[in-house]
């Protein structure tokens, strides 16, 4: 036959029976370890090969001095040191001291080839784990079997199986895994044609181990197809493995919901004794991982996990807090900060309205303003008054005392305006030694009171200027807006109040005028 026929044949071949041509196609299985034929075929015959077995395994110094490691481990609480394999034997019988032999014969001989992408190391992590698991589970739900542990520890041996023979397409299985999250069984079959469950059951058969081992591995992904015989047995393995994959897997909390709700449920261990199980597997797994010379890595009991990641939440927890914090205090400084923006354009259009010397609003706002007075008084039809008045003498006072001394007296003097008017009454500077108030809602008694009041004030008014006093008076001119009047021109009204003004002037200065609109 040549190679071409050879791969058409086997592709036809597997089509038919895809592992049919798997064991007999060039891949090649690889076969048992030697010692693990002698022992499984010293197991076979009767109580008298006790001595044979002792032999086969004291024979190997490396796997005797793990299995009394095991023996002596606080996995089988034996109240006294056992210190050779034939104490072992009696303490631990025939079938538990092979199956602890077969574990570490494969586990060690399956490990070799660990390069190329595939972590054996994780794959035996995992698998005793699950053993350790299977161990616990089976005293849990009241299944005896001596099986357990290496039926367990094999469940998964297709996985390795597979990867021995064609390691590229089963790398290609763990990535289609890995990106499509569908179970790894699922993708086997589509790749393989098979799964790692049937795989590993054949190939345990061909390697002659017992039933009691394969037949469980052979259903521990369907555990309800599996034969009543092998139901708890297969479900022990099920369980064992989710319980491995809370520890190895990447959803730990699904797992620990599928356990607990098939221990309760199905049967009816209580809560806090599947809790305890979970802690133990972990517990157990790293003594017994240390005989296999497997590194447990940071594995650590679930509840101590959960706890670590309660504390981890607690303080994310706290610096989300702080960072709310943070953030409320970054706010409110943008808010000050954006109030203090306002504040300083408000201020910077106030100061286009205010004259630099005196503070007061200046010629422009006082035009506009009057504006607005007018419209409203006669939208509302409201009174108001407006008093102008100019300094006395102003020129002396600059020619006596100096400019800068006229500008103190300019500031007293607007400094009193503001004292002596209400706070809805309205400063201007109109030029030069020339001021307004505009006074909303002010009949002619009352702007006549106010012009008074604030003539007076000035008069008593001194500019202590370099140690010299100054004093001067003013001349007031004031008129009344009333509605009856009707529409008027702004310029009409503060030519009136000119006129007043002028009139106080020539009347002697340091006076009121009311004056009369119109006349
Ligand atoms: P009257 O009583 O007739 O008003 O006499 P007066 O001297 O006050 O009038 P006049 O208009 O002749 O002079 C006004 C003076 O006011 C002239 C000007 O130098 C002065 N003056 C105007 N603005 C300012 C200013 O901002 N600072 C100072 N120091 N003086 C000013
Ligand atoms: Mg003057
Ligand atoms: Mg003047």
């Amino acid at each position: 036959m040549s190679g071409q026929e050879n791969i058409q044949n086997e592709s036809r071949a597997e089509q038919a029976s895809p592992m049919d041509s798997f064991f007999q196609g060039n891949v090649k299985l690889p076969s048992p370890p030697v010692i693990a034929v002698q022992i499984l075929d010293v197991v076979k015959k009767d109580d008298k090969s006790f001595g044979e077995l002792a032999r086969i395994i004291s024979a190997d110094p490396a796997l005797t001095a793990k299995i009394l490691k095991v023996a002596n481990s606080s996995f089988y609480a034996l109240s006294f040191p056992v210190t050779s394999i034939e104490k072992a034997l009696s303490v631990l019988g025939a079938d538990v001291l092979k199956n602890i032999a077969l574990s570490f014969v494969i586990a060690t001989e399956m490990r070799r080839d660990s390069e190329g992408g595939f972590d054996f190391d994780f794959f035996w992590k995992r698998s005793i784990t699950a053993a350790v698991g299977a161990e616990l589970i089976g005293k849990l739900v009241g299944f005896r079997s001596d099986d357990t542990f290496v039926s367990a520890l094999l469940q998964d041996i297709g996985i390795a199986l597979m990867y021995f023979c064609r390691p590229n397409d089963y790398l290609k299985v763990l990535e289609e895994n890995q990106v499509s999250g569908r179970s790894i069984a699922e993708v086997e079959e589509q790749i393989f044609g098979f799964d790692h469950s049937t795989l590993g059951a054949e190939a345990l058969r061909r390697w002659s181990l017992p039933e009691n081992i394969l037949e469980p591995i052979r259903y521990h992904h369907r555990v309800d197809q599996a034969p009543q015989s092998w139901q708890l047995a297969t479900e022990v393995l099920s369980l064992s493995d989710k319980i491995s994959s809370v520890y190895h897997g990447s959803r730990s909390g699904e797992k620990i919901r599928e356990v607990n709700l098939i221990l309760e449920q199905k049967y009816k261990i209580a809560p806090e004794r599947i809790e305890a199980l979970i802690d133990a597997v972990a517990e157990k797994s790293i003594e017994i991982l240390s005989s296999f010379e497997i590194d447990a890595g940071d594995m650590r009991p679930f509840s101590q996990i959960l706890q670590e990641a309660n504390e981890e939440l607690g303080k994310l927890n706290l610096s989300y807090e702080q960072l709310v914090m943070e953030f409320k205090q970054a706010k409110e400084k943008a808010e000050r900060l954006a109030q203090e923006v306002m504040e300083a354009n408000e201020k910077l259009r106030e100061m286009a309205f205010r004259d630099g010397l005196t503070g007061l609003y200046n010629h422009r706002y006082f035009q506009e303003l009057m504006d607005k007075e007018l419209s409203r008084a006669g939208r509302y039809k409201r009174p108001f008054s407006l008093i102008l008045f100019d300094i006395d003498h102003f020129k002396k006072v600059n020619d006596t005392y100096g400019h800068p001394a006229g500008d103190l007296v300019l500031k007293t003097f607007s400094a009193k305006v503001l004292k002596y008017s209400r706070t809805s009454d309205i400063a201007a500077r109109y030029g030069g030694e020339e001021f307004a108030i505009v006074l909303p809602e002010t009949d002619a008694t009352g702007a006549k009171v106010m012009a008074e009041r604030l003539r007076r004030a000035i008069e008593q008014t001194v500019t202590v200027c370099d140690g010299v006093e100054i004093r001067a008076t003013i001349s007031i001119g004031c008129i009344t807006y009333l509605p009856e009047l009707g529409v008027m021109q702004k310029a009409q009204i503060i030519e009136a109040t000119d006129k007043a003004l002028y009139h106080s002037k020539h009347n002697g200065r340091n006076r009121v005028t009311a004056g009369e609109l119109g006349g």
